[in-house]
């Protein structure tokens, strides 16, 4: 990301906070998740991060005010929510006091969020939905995040969304008109037709599927829902890789796949109810081996991933599955030396509590 133009910026003042406290606490954080620190003196902290610059500056009313800088006003709003996520962890109040020099307007939509109509539904085989989602301008999609929130209104309950609050923040409607907001992948985007197609697992239970399913019948009460985004992770260069997933990351995996540099080698796993004849299509390049397990026949996506991290030192590793299995593969990998540059280890959804 470094000589991005980072032309979109914005201060907020942070009452009671002492410069070098911050400082100290933001180059913690940024050493903990390998982020460069661009600029570092008595009054001038910058860092950056995947998605933009974060820092430290003299404030106007205050010793210090947070500073924030992205590419465009989207990004700019997901940096400002995520400093305040921070404050309002370490400092809630002065958090709640923040107040941003180009403020969005109270009340608005939040500058990462659009409609969507749902333009078409099929099932891709047996275990999944694909939704074809049709928006106005879908050009912030590209490949450096290519993930998003979906907003969904809950089925019987006039449809509500998400606003702007004072300090910078996103609000979200609450009680039973309180919208489903779960991440989903961008499988793949048409820029002219301005399309996204998400494909949904179909699992028990799911209030994603349930909407997916509702359409594939033709119930239309729901075609108008919301996407915030993009966020989360994108593409990954890589010559060697060792890619791991159950259902919910075949998307990302799929698409990471089809993007891979000319040559890449390693090996691909994954992990399906009925391994294989879950019929997903994803295509994996020659120079990568291919195994799937199957969940019915009592194969771990998670130990399956751990065998095979020893056999790939050096490569880049993504894994994508059940939280606690995420968890237990990022400890394991980080505890046998692999360095946090070279671990994308995250859990996509989470098993619900045994009762
Ligand atoms: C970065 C990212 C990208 C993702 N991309 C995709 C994608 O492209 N396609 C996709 O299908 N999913 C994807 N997911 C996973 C998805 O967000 C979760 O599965 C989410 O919980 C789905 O919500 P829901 O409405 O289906 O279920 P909810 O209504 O939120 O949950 C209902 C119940 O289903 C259970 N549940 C949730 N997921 C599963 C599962 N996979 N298997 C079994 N039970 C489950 C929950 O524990 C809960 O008990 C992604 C997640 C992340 C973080």
């Amino acid at each position: 990301m470094l000589g991005t133009d980072y032309s979109f910026d914005a201060q907020a003042d942070l009452p009671g906070v002492a410069f070098a406290a911050m400082r100290l606490i933001i180059l913690a954080q940024a050493k903990a998740a390998n982020m460069t620190v661009l600029e570092d003196s008595d009054n001038h902290l910058t860092v950056e991060t995947a998605h933009g610059l974060i820092g430290l500056r003299p404030g106007e009313t205050s010793e210090a005010a947070g500073m924030v800088a992205a590419k465009d006003a989207r990004w700019l709003f997901v940096m400002k929510n995520a400093v305040l996520q921070q404050m309002r962890h370490l400092m809630p109040e002065v958090a709640e006091a923040m107040r941003w020099s180009d403020a969005e307007t109270q009340g608005e939509f939040p500058p990462n969020f659009s409609f969507v109509r749902v333009r078409e539904v099929v099932e891709l085989g047996p275990v999944f939905l694909r939704v074809t989602l049709e928006g106005e301008d879908l050009s912030a999609h590209g490949d450096d995040a290519i993930h998003f929130r979906l907003v969904l209104p809950p089925r019987d309950a006039e449809p509500q969304w998400p606003g702007v609050a004072a300090n910078g923040s996103i609000t979200w409607p609450e009680g039973p008109a309180a919208p489903h907001r779960p991440v989903y992948t961008a499988r793949a985007v048409d820029y002219n037709a301005n399309t996204i197609l998400m494909d949904v697992f179909v699992h028990e239970g799911g209030r994603t599927t349930d909407w997916a399913q509702q359409l594939l019948m033709g119930i239309r009460a729901r075609q108008i829902v919301g996407v915030i985004g993009p966020s989360g992770g994108g593409l990954m260069q890589a010559d060697h890789v060792l890619m791991a997933s159950d259902e919910t990351g075949f998307p990302a995996a799929a698409r990471i796949l089809e993007n891979l540099p000319d040559g890449a080698t390693g090996q691909v796993i994954l992990e399906a109810e009925e391994g294989a004849s879950c019929d997903y299509p994803i295509a994996v390049p020659e120079g990568l081996s291919l195994i799937w397990l199957s969940r019915a026949k009592g194969e771990r996506l998670d130990t399956a991933t751990l065998a095979a991290l020893s056999k790939h030192k050096g490569a880049k590793a993504w894994f994508a599955g059940e939280r606690a299995q995420a968890t237990r593969v990022r400890e394991t990998a980080k505890a046998a030396g692999w360095e946090a540059g070279d671990l994308r280890v995250s859990g996509f959804w989470r098993a619900a509590p045994a009762d």
